[in-house]
């Protein structure tokens, strides 16, 4: 399998971030992203500039953020070549989305501000609606934002990387509990918008720099197929359904980077002589053994079936022979650090 690293859930000039696109497409490169996926709230302007390839080494991919009327439902959509009014529902949003072949992940679900009350939060309210792609299960700048307190806050000013801890529990177990169901993919956001502030009047900082968040919390993508990096229009396309494709098969994993390189962690099932990768669903329960794979010999591994840790191992490696149907994932933390968040493999459901 070949892994490509990004981060997604960011904001230009286009709509309320502060970098010029081609910035932060050389902030990523920097930092050595193999992609990134911009969402600039109900707008497509970056692809209509021709923003859309390669820059350096990095795929820049445009998607955008869309919300509703009362701006909730956050949406963070890509594969689309047409934004939306914002007049829209979001079941309309969403299924629109679908129909267009785009794939679609509900940004920040459960996004709160106990602490800022005054900042308004934009969770996702309308749970009725179906056709999602995923859910953004730990988005950067909410957690952060969550987290601020008045006694913490110049800590946290400083270290916008160390402030940040795991995705909200309510949102995985919803996760979960919708995998029963049907497959509903994980992807993790940074939600970058670089805004300036100014500080006592004369200094300007920046919350947060990109190149700064693009350090954290990244989606690893594992594909079959390798990325060329041709420059023509039909490589940039190629390469394109390539990383849309991983996202929508959930062939992904999700890791705050900052803690440690994830790169190299593998969670598959065998089964039959046959290999199946997270995203996959098997139909059999018997003779499934599942392993995993971390290059990190301080990782403690735990193994979760329908939301419940059932097995946890202090190692690079583990395996596990499967008894009983249910959506299987694998979080894995460092140093006591949530650190990787696998897609589910779902057995027998
Ligand atoms: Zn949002
Ligand atoms: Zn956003």
């Amino acid at each position: 399998m070949f892994e490509y690293i990004g981060a997604m859930h960011m904001h230009s000039v286009y709509s309320d971030g502060s970098g010029e696109v081609s910035e932060i497409a050389k902030a990523a490169a920097e930092v050595g992203l193999d992609y990134i996926m911009l969402t600039d709230h109900n707008t497509l302007r970056a692809l209509k500039a021709g923003y859309e390839g390669w820059h350096a080494h990095t795929l820049l991919l445009v998607g955008c953020e869309i919300n509703d009327r009362q701006n909730k439902n956050h949406y963070l959509a890509f594969g689309i070549n047409q934004a939306f009014s914002t007049r829209l529902s979001a079941a309309e949003y969403v299924h629109k989305v679908k129909e267009m072949g785009g794939i679609g992940f509900i940004a920040h679900p459960h996004e709160k501000r106990t602490h800022m009350k005054e900042q308004p939060a934009y969770p996702w309210i309308d749970w009725d609606v179906d056709g999602y792609t995923g859910i953004e299960i730990w988005n950067h700048m909410s957690e952060w934002m969550e987290n601020l307190t008045e006694q913490n806050k110049y800590q946290s000013f400083l270290h916008p990387l160390r402030t940040i801890v795991a995705p909200q529990k309510k949102t995985l177990k919803l996760w979960d509990e919708l995998n029963l169901k049907r497959k509903v993919v994980g992807v993790g956001g940074v939600d970058a918008h670089a805004h300036k502030y100014n500080l006592l009047g004369f200094l300007e900082v920046e919350i947060f720099p990109y190149k700064v968040l693009f350090k954290s919390i990244r989606t690893h993508i594992l594909s079959q197929e390798e990325i060329k990096k041709g420059r023509s229009e039909e490589a940039v396309e190629r390469a394109k359904k390539i990383i849309y494709s991983a996202l929508e098969k959930g062939s992904c994993f999700i890791a705050n980077d900052y803690h440690g390189d994830s790169k190299g962690f593998r969670f598959f099932a065998e089964a039959d002589k046959k290999i199946y990768q997270m995203g996959d669903k098997i139909s059999k329960t018997n003779g499934v053994k599942l392993k995993i794979n971390v290059l990190n010999s301080n990782a403690e591994i735990k193994l979760i079936r329908n939301g419940r840790v059932i097995e946890s191992w202090e190692d690079k490696e583990a395996s596990f022979t499967v008894n009983s149907k249910g959506v299987y994932r694998v979080e894995v933390y460092l140093n006591d650090k949530a650190w990787i968040f696998s897609n589910h493999i779902r057995v027998g459901v």
